[in-house]
């Protein structure tokens, strides 16, 4: 069954280049398991959406919460879904703007804004509201 993972983590030591391999990684990965979704990074934390099939994304999600580039993950959202937000992106990088920040703000009024607080109940939300922007770079 479709389904989608959101998780977030924190990368307190991250190395210039990681999240440019990542996305790599994710770019050759998921098209053959079918899943898609986005990344976002900010001052220290990841938030990913995941989507595709249920048992891909489990699986996957057990092999991205080993990796080392990121300490304690913490899953804020699993669900079945009808429909992908994310149908023609294997892995979307967020680019920041003040604007964006408004958005995820409108769900967390944590000030400095801090991905790994994000609401549960919001983080899918924002994603939605966020597939509907320019602000993403398409991998
Ligand atoms: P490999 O060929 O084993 O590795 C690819 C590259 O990543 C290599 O340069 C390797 O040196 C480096 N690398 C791998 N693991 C580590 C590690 N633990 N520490 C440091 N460098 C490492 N993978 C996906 O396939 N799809 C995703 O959507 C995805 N999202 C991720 C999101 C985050 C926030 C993080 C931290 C990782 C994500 N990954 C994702 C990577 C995932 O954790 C595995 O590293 C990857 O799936 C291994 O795939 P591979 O065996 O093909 O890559």
């Amino acid at each position: 069954m479709l389904a989608r993972l959101i998780y977030a983590s924190r990368a307190p030591s991250l190395r210039a280049g990681d999240v440019a391999d990542i996305l790599k990684t994710s770019r050759r990965n998921n098209p053959a398991c079918g899943i898609t979704g986005a990344l976002c990074y900010l001052d220290g934390a990841y938030m990913q959406y995941l989507e595709g099939d249920e048992v891909d994304i489990a699986k996957l999600y057990a092999v991205i919460e080993r990796d080392s580039r990121h300490v304690a993950p913490v899953v804020l959202d699993r669900s079945f879904l009808a429909l992908r937000t994310f149908p023609d992106w294997s892995m979307a990088l967020l680019r920041w703007d003040e604007r964006i920040k408004a958005v995820f703000h409108a769900v967390s009024p944590v000030q400095p804004l801090d991905l790994y607080r994000i609401p549960a109940d919001g983080a899918a939300s924002v994603f939605r509201a966020l597939a509907r922007t320019s602000n993403w770079v398409p991998l």
